[in-house]
């Protein structure tokens, strides 16, 4: 059995217990170096074989993980965060059903709900952004056209950019062709729950700056919308008003 694992955007703690469990059992165990926590490796068993998938390829990878099924071994494949989101885990799903080998899966904290907990903020404020638009800008992978940044950004909702911290600058230009405005919040959050973590928050029109002067160029979110600034409506669910299933409002 193949257990593809989200370790969680750093902190070791916001790994699911479920997760801890899978990786204190393994025997084998292949980690995205770039991004992985090394501490979390700590809960590896003795013996236990750790492999670090950044200096191997997608074929280099299933043959570990096929070696191992066939000689009665668990292998966990940690990834950063959660699995789901930019985890290239499709194509290895894809190769262990081709070898048929089982495989299953054990969701983690994404970085981008490290990075909201470290502004302090909610993505979804009533009368604000009921939305939240998770992309990256293209860079050596492409885009598709269709959701290229500008026009993603007509909606001028609360928006999370992956992998995009080295091109502040384009980030920033093709934002602004959007809704957003000069003004409009912005935050850079660098190793989100990692001891190390930092939080620089500056309006769009200073963002690239922003990245500059701090020497944030990897490891970061780029969080963007007003969800970031001071206003909001109250929630319908907690207003005495408000009937809900559970509740009778008071006029
Ligand atoms: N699956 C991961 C994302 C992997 S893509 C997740 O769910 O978080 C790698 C990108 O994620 C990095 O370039 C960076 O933009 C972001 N990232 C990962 N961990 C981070 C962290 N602790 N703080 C800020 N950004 C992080």
């Amino acid at each position: 059995m193949v257990t593809f694992l989200g370790a969680g955007p750093g902190d070791p703690e916001l790994m699911t217990l479920k997760g801890a469990k899978a990786l204190q059992t393994a025997d084998v165990v292949i980690y995205a170096g770039s991004l992985v926590n090394p501490a979390l490796l700590g809960l590896c068993k003795t013996g236990c074989a750790v492999y670090n998938s950044a200096e191997m390829t997608l074929e280099q990878v299933l043959a570990r993980m096929e070696e191992a099924h066939r000689a009665g071994q668990s292998v966990v494949r940690l990834h950063t965060g959660d699995p789901s989101l930019y985890g290239a885990i499709r194509e290895q799903m894809d190769g262990l059903r081709a070898l048929e080998i089982p495989y299953t899966i054990i969701p983690g904290v994404s970085s981008f709900s490290g990075a909201a907990a470290a502004v302090e903020g909610e993505y979804t404020l009533p009368n604000v952004s009921q939305s939240v638009i998770i992309t990256r800008l293209a860079g050596r992978t492409p885009v598709p056209e269709e959701e290229a940044l500008s026009s993603l950004a007509q909606h001028g909702c609360t928006m999370v950019l992956f992998l995009s911290a080295g091109m502040l600058d384009r980030v920033q230009t093709e934002l602004l062709k959007g809704a957003y405005t000069e003004t409009t919040p912005a935050a850079l959050v660098y190793k989100a729950t990692w001891p190390e973590e930092k939080v620089v928050r500056c309006p769009l029109g200073k963002l690239a700056e922003t990245g500059r002067t701090h020497g944030i160029t990897r490891t970061a979110l780029v969080l963007v919308g007003d969800f970031l600034g001071d206003s909001y409506e109250r929630s319908k669910l907690y207003d005495p008003a408000f009937t809900t299933g559970y509740r009778e409002g008071t006029p």
